[in-house]
């Protein structure tokens, strides 16, 4: 069918049905009770989904609008920070921090390790610490999901400030966000938590209320203080992209209706499923082969194959839209996102399309093993 797709991407996910239905009613104003009533339940969910008895504001923007917001509002031009960077989030967090004037020490990884918290312990004693250490939990261009309670804990123990990019893993993968300790998390609507793109939504602590300075300069819209005071109201200062908030309402609902626990526990096992799929038809895995690689796998093309040519295939005889590889790893990777709406059939379908298409290139793979390997590997798990 010419325009059917199947979407595979570690965001934009699929969104529900039901969630669709919702976005898809009349505009309600963003000052009336009926959206009030909304808001309310969605500010309640967030709090439950976050782990947090802390505030968690909402955006308008992608999820990199949240990412400025914490540096904005937590950091002065002149400030020592420690980014811990093993990939293109990583970077991203880097380069923020960069153009807003922070004196920038980066523990920079290759591309694919996993973060040590020996090595942020180390670099912050080596150092007399640093104000902020910036965290991203799933590096979404590489697999890997670092350990964010370790390293959050070496950084609250040298007195600095932890901010998280969860964009891609909350809903997904264990996050505790107050008993780690984090002081501001970062997630956007389009991940995990299967809603359109147009949302982010970042946590507050204590902590991080006491260290932004009050009417400081460099920051407007994404003023943390602000959006606070207007989310108490539940009278937001600019208007929201109401019909997401719609949907998102919808999909917290039912994250919280499967539960945390179980949710975690499908990615754990999808993760699983993907991983016995690919190494069954003889492909190399670049993301971690570990039960904490549950958002994204990331899968070396093989020799003479290049990764975006197979992803741009994929797209055009199958409708099937997988990741191509990013930066260093363009044209050497292709990654299978199982985040949010999702099943062990959409992984069958994304690894069946993977290894026609292989096969056809001439790859040297194992055909019909990838299927049968993956829905064992789901069905016979428990986590
Ligand atoms: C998707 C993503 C982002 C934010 O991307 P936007 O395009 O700004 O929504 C940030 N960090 C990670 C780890 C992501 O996966």
């Amino acid at each position: 069918v010419a325009d059917k797709r199947y979407l595979f991407t570690p965001g934009p996910t699929p969104v529900p049905p039901q969630v669709l239905e919702a976005m898809s009613r009349p505009i309600i104003h963003h000052r009336s009770s009926d959206f009030r009533e909304i808001l309310q339940r969605t500010f309640d969910r967030l709090r439950d989904i976050y782990r947090t008895e802390g505030d968690v504001l909402v955006f308008t923007s992608s999820g990199t609008g949240g990412m400025e917001s914490a540096i904005s509002n937590l950091t002065r031009p002149g400030d020592r920070v420690v980014v811990v960077s093993a990939g293109h989030f990583g970077e991203r967090w880097a380069a923020m921090a960069q153009k807003f004037g922070c004196e920038v020490d980066t523990i920079g990884y290759e591309w694919g390790e996993t973060p040590s918290s020996d090595d942020l312990s180390a670099r912050l004693s080596e150092t007399g610490g640093a104000k902020v250490v910036f965290l991203t939990h799933s590096e979404t261009s590489t697999g890997v999901v670092a350990d964010v309670q370790g390293l959050a804990a070496v950084a609250k123990e040298a007195g600095a400030l932890v901010v998280v990019d969860a964009v891609s893993s909350l809903g997904a993968v264990p996050l505790e966000t107050d008993s780690w300790g984090l002081d501001a998390v970062v997630s956007g609507s389009q991940k995990a938590l299967m809603t359109p793109p147009g949302l982010a939504t970042v946590s507050v602590s204590s902590d991080a209320w006491a260290a932004v300075e009050k009417d400081a300069p460099g920051r407007y819209y994404f003023d943390w203080q602000e959006t606070r005071e207007r989310q108490e109201q539940f009278d937001p200062a600019f208007t929201p992209a109401v019909s997401i908030v719609v949907g998102l309402d919808v999909a917290l609902g039912l994250l919280l209706e499967e539960g945390l626990e179980q949710a975690f526990e499908r990615h754990t096992r999808l993760g699983r499923a993907c991983r016995a799929g690919v190494r069954a038809m003889g492909l190399e895995l670049f993301s971690p082969d570990d039960d904490r690689s549950a958002v994204v796998t990331a899968i070396n093309a093989p020799d003479g194959i290049d990764s975006s040519e197979l992803v741009q295939t994929l797209r055009d005889r199958q409708g099937i839209v997988l990741a191509p590889g990013q930066g260093p790893l363009k044209g050497k990777v292709f990654r299978i996102g199982h985040i949010g709406y999702y099943d062990v059939f959409d992984i069958t379908t994304a690894l069946a399309g993977v290894e026609l298409v292989l096969a056809e290139l001439g790859a040297d793979i194992e055909r019909g093993a990838a299927i049968t390997a993956a829905l064992e590997a789901f069905e016979h798990t428990r986590v």
